[in-house]
């Protein structure tokens, strides 16, 4: 069995969204029930929120773009640029602890404390761009922690999967001329879905050419589409790529009970695409993966997906 961490914190159902949203605490809660439920608490390491360093979110996000979100959140404004961002005044601070978890887990996996780790974190991050809030995102989670582990921790090589159905404009953006971190999305549709972009001729550009694939799937796909996609597409490149440590924003919304999208994923599918992303970390990166929680928003099946996931990363 593997040494997993799992990164919860009630402080992370703070972030209040409002009466008619579906990105609310209750997913967090669902998450943590599944795997309390399942008994597999007593396995995990558990790690809480912390406050990061302001340095490492500056490290991806414009200083005034940081400065506006405080602002605006502590004026009392319910929605933040656009009206899908919808904050409270605990939204900043919110946002600032699912970083600093997520920086805390990143260390404890670099100095070998943790094999690997969930972090099951609010709000979501894969949509936000270094000077603006996007689809329920803020802070863009897994990029500040991509950009961590090159900087703090110097690592040449980090893989990002992203298995949201939505594809991860932001981290995209944050990383499209940087050879040092390879990013893989596979979602559905631009044409069909938010936010419009990750179109499989968007591959990266000037130094960064070819660290950038993304496999867009048509609406009604399901398991047999994404086993084939990324066979074709994923398993190559990261051979090639070889990446030191895999992160995966992990969005639990291509399930085919989720109505914020229209793919057939089923349960046994997410567990698939889990277990093959585990295999190349043991492969490539000496078992070093890190999921991070983006989107998935149909409370009855997030407690079974959340135990798979996580029975996956303990190898139980
Ligand atoms: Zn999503």
């Amino acid at each position: 069995m593997k040494k997993t961490g799992f990164l919860y914190d009630e402080r992370y159902l703070l972030h209040d969204t409002g009466p008619y949203h579906p990105e609310i605490p209750d997913r967090l809660q669902a998450i943590y029930q599944g795997i309390s439920e399942a008994g597999l608490l007593d396995d995990l390491i558990l790690i809480k929120a912390s406050m990061p360093n302001v340095k490492w979110v500056e490290a991806v996000h414009d200083p005034e773009y940081i400065h506006r979100f405080e602002e605006v959140c502590f004026s009392g404004k319910k929605t933040f640029d656009y009206p899908d961002n919808q904050m409270c005044t605990e939204t900043f601070e919110t946002a600032m602890l699912a970083v600093g978890g997520i920086l805390d887990t990143a260390d404890r996996v670099m100095r070998g404390e943790i094999d690997n780790a969930f972090c099951a974190v609010r709000p979501p991050g894969h949509h936000a761009e270094t000077d603006r809030a996007l689809g329920f995102c803020y802070f863009n989670n897994v990029a500040i922690c991509a950009r961590y582990l090159t900087d703090k921790w110097q690592v040449k090589r980090v893989g990002i999967v992203d298995f949201d159905v939505h594809h991860g404009n932001g981290t995209q953006h944050i990383f499209e001329q940087d050879p040092k971190v390879f990013y893989y999305s596979i979602h559905e549709h631009p044409s069909f879905a938010y936010p419009g972009t990750g179109r499989e001729f968007e591959t990266g550009n000037s130094k960064g050419h070819g660290f950038t694939k993304n496999s867009p799937i048509l609406p009604g796909q399901g398991d047999e589409e994404y086993k084939h996609l990324m066979e074709r597409d994923l398993f190559p490149a990261f051979e090639r790529f070889d990446p030191q440590v895999i992160l995966v924003s992990a969005g639990f919304d291509a399930h085919m009970e989720d109505h914020l999208a229209d793919m057939n994923l089923s349960t046994d599918g997410f567990s698939w695409i889990m277990e093959r992303l585990v295999e190349m970390a043991e492969i490539y990166a000496d078992g070093k993966i890190i999921s991070v929680l983006e989107g998935g928003y149909n409370l009855d099946r997030l407690p079974e997906l959340a135990k798979n996931h996580m029975e996956i990363l303990l190898q139980k």
